[in-house]
């Protein structure tokens, strides 16, 4: 600092290290003091972003329907975070009673919860004449009524508890653009949506914000790419499972794949106060879709 006063000089000096002590400092956790319950937590999608919302302070009830995949979410999570901020419990999205449980539950080991990510899910589709109406019903089942029963359950307490509260929806870039072969499974998509568009409306003078995450194709750490839904898309668009990523990589504006952990980010940013005055609205997390951009 040559040519500045000896005080001036002092003051810049003892700035600077008050500003190196305060980078060195562990920083406050954004999510500290909050509950989430997450859908479909056992895997892919929810367990990353349980995973992001453990890594900022959070305690999270995994619900989801495979107790085996549940055990192995939680073991791997356990190696990281203290036990006592996971907690798994089985649960049917399409059972009232077993939603009802589950909050529950979270109340019992938590004292509440303000947080609800809605990610249960499946996906399976059909040409529309060969679309049964148990498939059909299977996911309006599993993904429209689903949301709707967990997030009504969210509702409940969060007014009861009288403080608000963010539900993130992780509905699909499906939901806004059509797909070949897959009418069931998009027009359910599009209904949760809707849903989250109307209980942004309803919980708004309440504190209840309400937004959803549309992700396009996750083929990495996602069952829905292992079963059915693999074999569906091969089919329709001629071609394997690495053959499917370069397709949607491709088509994409930023050339680039998508992955569960970019998901959880924008779960993480809709949950948390960083998005304190969003609701009703979507994140495409895409790498830019043309498709669902022009709608
Ligand atoms: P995933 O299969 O890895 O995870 C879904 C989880 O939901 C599983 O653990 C499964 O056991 C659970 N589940 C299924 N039915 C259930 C039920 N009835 N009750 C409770 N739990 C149930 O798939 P993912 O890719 O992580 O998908 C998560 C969400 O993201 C789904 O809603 C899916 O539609 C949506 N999504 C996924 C993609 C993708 O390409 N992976 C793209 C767009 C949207």
């Amino acid at each position: 600092y040559q040519g500045l006063p000896e005080q001036e000089a002092f003051d810049i000096e003892y700035w600077l290290l008050e500003e190196a002590k305060l980078q060195r400092m562990p920083k406050p956790k954004s999510l500290a003091g909050r509950v989430a319950l997450v859908t479909g937590g056992a895997g892919g999608i929810g367990a990353a972003t349980a995973d992001r919302y453990l890594s900022e302070g959070a305690c999270v009830v995994l619900a989801d329907i495979d107790q085996t995949a549940l055990g192995a979410t939680l073991d791997n999570l356990a190696g990281r975070y203290s036990k006592d901020v996971v907690r798994t419990v089985t649960m049917d999205v399409t059972d009232e009673a077993g939603v009802a449980a589950a909050y529950a539950f979270a109340a019992v080991e938590y004292g509440g919860s303000d947080i609800l990510v809605s990610n249960a899910g499946i996906a399976s589709s059909a040409p529309v004449e060969e679309t049964t109406l148990e498939l059909w019903n299977k996911n309006m089942s599993i993904l429209s009524t689903g949301y709707f029963l967990v997030s009504r359950e969210a509702f409940k307490l969060f007014r009861a508890q009288g403080m608000g509260g963010s539900v993130v929806f992780v509905a699909s870039k499906n939901g806004l653009a059509a797909s070949p072969n897959a009418s069931a499974y998009c027009t359910a998509k599009a209904s949760e949506i809707h849903l989250a568009r109307c209980l942004a409306l309803e919980g708004a003078e309440a504190g209840i914000r309400v937004n959803v995450v549309n992700p396009d194709a996750v083929l990495r750490g996602s069952k829905i790419w292992e079963g059915d839904w693999l074999e569906q898309r091969a089919s329709t668009y001629g071609t394997d499972k690495e053959g499917l990523e370069e397709m949607y990589r491709n088509r994409s504006m930023l050339k680039r794949s998508v992955l569960p952990e970019d998901i959880a980010e924008a779960a993480y940013f809709l949950a948390s106060d960083k998005s304190a005055k969003s609701t009703g609205n979507i994140i495409n997390v895409d790498a830019g879709n043309v498709q669902a951009f022009t709608r």
